[in-house]
């Protein structure tokens, strides 16, 4: 089997912000995050899977995640992959040894909401208050700063961003550009990101996911379910496009995502049962694949990039 040149070293050709090869070229940066939540959790499935059940359900989170990292140590490349988790408070308060686990390992811990509620369905004092809870959770655990924030859904409106700047937060990543999924929202206000972050009139900073723009349309590129649809080969090929283009290529996906064994909901439509259960066999194996061949890449966390791009501090 063809096996990848190691992965590049964060810390080499290192040039005042962003490293630079020989050339003077910056390589490519990968950002590798995850939504930490568990099977249960998931927004296709609210109808059928109440809240209040939460408590009762087979929590399978821990393992999934520690053999995501298992699995990112086990790459062997000469350049550890340091990823972002964005992680639900109500997982971190019950799971606090993970929480501690994925900053141990050098991951960095952000956070992706409490309970999971999208951001249109919270009035403002909702919404506040499902920030400050879950970033004062993680903090308490890990005992620092937390900097980052997801939305459920890449449900990101305007009033978000004015939000997450007052409850002390220093960047979100919860704009996903495709327009085919009526959960995600839209920011028309920002800016034209510079290697993947865009600097907000109000000191936030937004790290939007990558997708692919094909003749002038957006086609869904970044992570989750789409990469477990597209032919591995295929996908790769996009990525790199769209990192020589933009810099940097922003990638997410779930834990439940590499779990063939969850219990399943049979409730639901055909529909979010093919998007939810497709290739959960193959998508670690495939997200293995697609980092060994990531050759020339940087991996970083969110908050190690947005160091580097913007020479600003963050702490995360
Ligand atoms: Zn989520």
């Amino acid at each position: 089997m063809h096996r990848a040149e190691p992965l590049a070293r964060a810390d080499e050709h290192q040039h005042g912000g962003l490293a630079q090869d020989a050339a003077g070229q910056e390589p490519p940066v990968f950002l590798l995050t995850v939504d930490v939540e568990d099977w249960f959790q998931v927004e296709n499935f609210k109808p059928w899977i109440p809240f209040d059940s939460w408590g009762s359900r087979e929590l399978r989170v821990v393992d999934n995640t520690l053999r995501l990292m298992d699995s990112l140590e086990a790459l062997g490349g000469s350049q550890p992959v340091k990823i972002t988790f964005f992680v639900l408070g109500w997982v971190a308060a019950r799971c606090p040894e993970l929480i501690r686990e994925m900053d141990a390992r050098g991951h960095e811990v952000a956070s992706h909401g409490y309970n999971h509620q999208l951001v249109p369905t919270c009035a403002d004092d909702e919404l506040t208050e499902d920030l400050v809870a879950s970033r004062q959770c993680l903090e308490d655990i890990l005992g620092k700063p937390v900097a980052g924030y997801r939305a459920p859904s890449f449900s990101i409106e305007p009033r978000l961003i004015r939000i997450l700047a007052e409850c002390g937060y220093r960047y979100d990543a919860s704009y996903n550009s495709y327009g085919g999924n009526a959960r995600y929202g839209s920011f028309d206000d920002m800016p034209p990101p510079d290697r993947g972050v865009a600097r907000l009139a109000n000191g936030l900073y937004e790290l939007p996911v990558s997708n692919l723009s094909v003749a002038g349309r957006t086609v869904p590129w970044g992570g989750g379910g789409f990469f477990r649809l597209i032919p591995k080969g295929l996908y790769i090929r996009g990525v790199k496009a769209e990192a020589a283009r933009d810099g940097v290529f922003h990638f997410y996906l779930h834990p439940w995502e590499i779990d063939p064994h969850q219990p399943r909901v049979r409730q639901a439509s055909p529909m979010f049962k093919f998007r939810h259960y497709l290739n959960l066999g193959h998508c670690l194996a495939k997200l293995t694949y697609l980092l060994k061949r990531l050759d020339g890449f940087v991996f970083s966390t969110c908050s190690e990039h947005l160091g580097k791009v913007t020479n600003d501090s963050i702490e995360g």
